[in-house]
């Protein structure tokens, strides 16, 4: 039988509507329109440290994040994210 690629497995896991696990990758990576970046901590100045966003009710009451952040649609980082497969696995 043959043996799936790495590519495949992340294609696979990620199919259908991956969830936000809140760890937190994606405001490490960069800020959404929302937030601030900080040099120093490399990550959203807003990004809790529960990996949770300071500014969601905020964002949610007065823009209704629709587009960025996309709050409630779902996980926006589920390629070759350890940080989020990390967290999975915790989960189990
Ligand atoms: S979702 Fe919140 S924590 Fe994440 S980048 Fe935007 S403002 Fe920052
Ligand atoms: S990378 Fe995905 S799972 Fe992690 S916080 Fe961002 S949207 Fe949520």
């Amino acid at each position: 039988m043959k043996q799936q690629t790495q590519f495949e497995n992340e294609l696979i896991k990620c199919s259908g509507n991956p969830k936000c696990v809140q760890c937190g990758y994606c405001c490490k990576k960069a800020a959404c329109q929302y937030g601030v970046w900080s040099s120093a901590l490399k990550q959203c100045l807003f990004l809790t440290d529960k990996n949770l966003c300071s500014k969601y009710d905020e964002i949610i009451q007065f823009y209704g994040a629709v587009v960025n952040p996309a709050f409630g649609a779902g996980c926006s980082s589920p390629m070759f994210n350890e940080v989020r497969n990390k967290k999975l696995m915790e989960r189990k």
